[in-house]
């Protein structure tokens, strides 16, 4: 027999320690094996000179027990001095739990591991929160330590439907006969709307690379060398100021198709959106999607990415309004404005004070105002009452399907203010009175884009998703005819304003969670377009020269679109934050906490690519 003495210096090595399962895998069938496990420890409980502990992994959690009658007094006061997070390896024989002691929640819930001994692998210090599904910690100490937010059971949940989500999306496209095909992050800039990430060339002094804000141009050109079928779950980098669920680097699930139609890529994104819900939740998706016009989607909810788990449809009293002698819709009607109305069931706490909230809200929203009729004691209500006629009121009651205890809300303004701010109150108020029902899924495919949008602060028009973007065949005179029309820009029968393009987003629950198009392959009509967003012929060769010159070469009619992957993942783990399904992401202000980027880089290393800050500059200039 070993002594103590010598028990205490001989060192395991950690062949001897390594697990022999993890925890959480054994159960009620492997009694009586002898089993190391290795983890966290997670919760320890002394239950009268009895010691518990929850040993934790990634495949989840083991009671272990430390009894006095069964190990020596110096394996007990090993187990005493455990604290959470410490990292151990614990040896011992698998039993069933007492009658009773059963725990129903955990898989490994009938089962304990009865310690034979223990070793402390690694001690850690007390983590800043606890590392439980719940937690009080802020954001910002969560991704300060995020390396502890990640070992949280509902952070490991999270990234496995992400990683099964990935898997879910190779194994189909694959079975589509797409190919992967990796593209650089280092390219040249072709700002696409948002502000490139450059990085500058140390051995091309004074030349910068930026960093993809999609891989756009390159998989168009994987069409033209003739690889059909493209995909990538590609990293892209915008320079944004950040909004709440926008991330700098996020992921898209890259796709170029040729030779299709805007119903062949549509067909390949439900399979693929109907695999991954199978894959990730066992769900059966109902295929096709929904379908409708970017102009039927405004009109009918207020928005290009309308939630329809709910009803609540706008009603359209433009017609009606052009023939009232009310002065505000006759004379919105003429213009070629809309009197748009919302109408939902009337909350019993909407009182005089919550209405003025709301017009307030309206207001904000960019309308100039927010009527509102209402339905109550059998009588129809509003402080515009006196403007019409019997007949006019019967109408308005019948265009807004106003029943009894509901209430209208109406904007008259230009077609767009008018649709968007009731689009806004719709999803205001559906949140607000929990009318959205959860565990529903609504994909729907918006269609029929404009291809550009007038912009007054520059008054020029921009391409309103994609400068690539494939005009309607029947549109295409539409790009000489702006070219010659003695229309002004900002008019609103400019024939730009008036193009339909092959453009086209899927949208799940009220998120946009793809865009795509077809895209132009013939290179005059991409001048032409490029020309019309004030890209001129040099600028357009010194940023686009690569893709129009490949267009020169035989380009196939292709088109594709690019599936917010991190999105995608938040909406299936039930979460409103993308930063919760990305391990490593930026606050709101573009920081990364736990690494402390973005950061100064030594002054050798700007040295090496001849650059020279501006404030270190001015500063030295002072001196
Ligand atoms: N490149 C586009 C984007 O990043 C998507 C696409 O049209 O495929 O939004």
């Amino acid at each position: 027999m070993e002594t103590a003495a010598a028990q205490e210096l001989k060192i395991k090595t950690f062949k001897e320690l390594k697990r022999t399962h993890t925890c959480g895998e054994l159960a009620k069938k492997d009694e009586g094996i002898t089993a190391i496990l290795n983890g966290w420890v997670a919760v320890t409980r002394d239950h009268g000179g009895v010691i518990f502990i929850d040993l934790r992994d990634r495949y989840g959690v083991t009671q272990v027990v430390f009894k006095p009658e069964v190990v020596s007094p110096e394996v007990m006061q090993k187990a005493h001095s455990l604290r959470s997070e410490w990292v151990v390896s614990v040896k011992g024989k698998l039993e069933a739990r007492p009658k009773g002691m059963e725990n129903p929640k955990l898989t490994t819930g009938e089962i304990e591991l009865l310690a034979e001994s223990v070793e402390i692998l690694n001690e850690s210090k007390t983590p800043p929160f606890e590392i439980s599904d719940e937690t009080q910690a802020s954001e910002d100490v969560r991704l300060f330590y995020r390396f502890l937010d990640l070992r949280r059971p509902t952070m490991q949940e999270k990234f496995k439907v992400r990683h099964v989500a990935a898997l879910s999306v190779r194994n189909y496209l694959h079975s589509r006969g797409f190919y992967e095909i990796e593209t650089p992050l280092l390219m040249r800039s072709t700002p696409e709307g948002a502000r490139d990430y450059i990085v500058p060339s140390r051995t091309n002094r004074g030349k910068f690379y930026a960093l993809p804000q999609s891989p756009q141009l390159l998989k168009q050109i994987l069409m033209i060398s003739g690889f059909d079928r493209y995909f990538q779950l590609a990293r892209c980098l915008r320079d944004e100021d950040l909004r709440a669920d926008r991330q700098p680097e996020f992921t898209q699930i890259d796709m170029e198709m040729a030779f299709v139609t805007q119903e062949d890529v549509w067909e390949v994104i439900e399979g693929m959106m109907a695999a991954l819900f199978k894959d990730t939740l066992n769900l059966k998706l109902t295929l096709p999607f929904p379908r409708l016009t970017y102009r039927e989607a405004m009109n009918c909810y207020g928005t290009d990415k309308p939630d329809t788990r709910f009803g609540w449809e706008l009603a359209d009293l433009t017609a009606f309004g052009a023939k009232t002698t009310f002065k505000v819709f006759a004379e919105t009607a003429k213009k070629g404005g809309a009197i748009k109305g919302l109408t939902i069931p009337k909350p019993p706490e909407f009182t005089r004070s919550q209405l003025d909230l709301l017009e307030e809200t309206a207001k904000q929203y960019g309308a100039k105002g927010l009527a509102n009729f209402s339905h109550e004691g059998g009588e129809l209500k509003s402080p515009l009452l006196k403007f019409f006629d019997e007949k006019e009121r019967k109408e308005i009651v019948n265009l807004l399907g106003l029943k009894e205890g509901h209430i209208s809300f109406i904007v008259a303004d230009r077609w767009e203010v008018a649709c968007t701010v009731l689009g806004r109150l719709r999803n205001d108020l559906a949140k607000r009175f929990k009318v959205i029902p959860e565990n529903k899924w609504s994909h729907l495919w918006i269609y029929e884009f404009p291809v550009f949008e007038y912009n007054a602060g520059e008054n020029r028009f921009d391409a309103m998703h994609n400068i690539v973007t494939c005009p309607y065949e029947e549109d295409l005179p539409k790009l000489d005819e702006g070219f010659s029309t003695p229309l002004p820009l900002n008019d609103p029968a400019h024939p730009w304003g008036h193009i339909r393009g092959y453009q086209y987003d899927l949208v799940l629950n009220g998120s946009e969670i793809a865009s795509g198009g077809i895209r132009i392959h013939k290179r005059q009509i991409q001048e032409k377009v490029l020309q019309i967003l004030g890209i001129d012929k040099e600028r357009a060769e010194r940023m686009f020269g690569f893709l129009l010159r490949a267009l020169d070469y035989g380009a196939p009619p292709h088109g594709g679109i690019a599936p917010g992957f991190d999105r995608i993942v938040a909406l299936l783990v039930g979460s409103d934050n993308i930063r919760d399904v990305i391990a490593f992401p930026k606050t709101s202000a573009g920081l990364s906490l736990m690494d402390g980027s973005p950061a100064e880089v030594d002054a050798r290393q700007l040295e090496e690519l001849g650059i020279r800050l501006m404030d270190e500059g001015n500063s030295k200039g002072k001196k």
